[in-house]
């Protein structure tokens, strides 16, 4: 699913900020992003805001399109080898934690305090 979408992102850089570019032929959207401070990170990307495209202007993206540019921009971050805040907190292990997210059963991340779906639902904000 995330490697349909991968190769649709690209990068521009005005500085030390610039924007990533999505398109799917019909749709696009710029990603804001800036060079971390942080050693942890390459970019810093959230909070962003994956609500509407630029093309066509100011139409809504479904929640479900949402999810699947971010992780198709989590796969492609992770194919440039460039780390972000939107990275997953670890590699996928072994976790006794329950999340967080009200009703879910699903485990935590390591290093988070909810799974992986609810890691991205917080990304995307309410
Ligand atoms: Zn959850």
């Amino acid at each position: 699913m995330s490697a349909r979408v991968a190769d649709n992102f690209t990068l521009h850089t005005n500085g030390r900020s610039g924007v990533i570019s999505y398109s799917d032929g019909t749709s696009a959207l710029d990603i804001p992003w800036e060079i971390s401070g942080s050693s942890r990170y390459d970019l810093v990307l959230a909070p962003f805001d994956l609500r509407q495209w630029r093309v066509p202007a100011g139409q809504p993206i479904p929640r479900a399109k949402q999810k699947d540019i971010l992780a198709g921009l989590r796969h492609w971050l992770a194919s440039q080898r460039t780390r972000s805040d939107i990275d997953l907190p670890a590699e996928q292990q072994f976790s006794l934690q329950p999340c967080v997210w009200h009703h879910c059963h699903h485990t935590a991340l390591p290093g988070s305090a909810y799974c992986a779906e609810h890691f991205d639902e917080t990304l995307l904000g309410l």
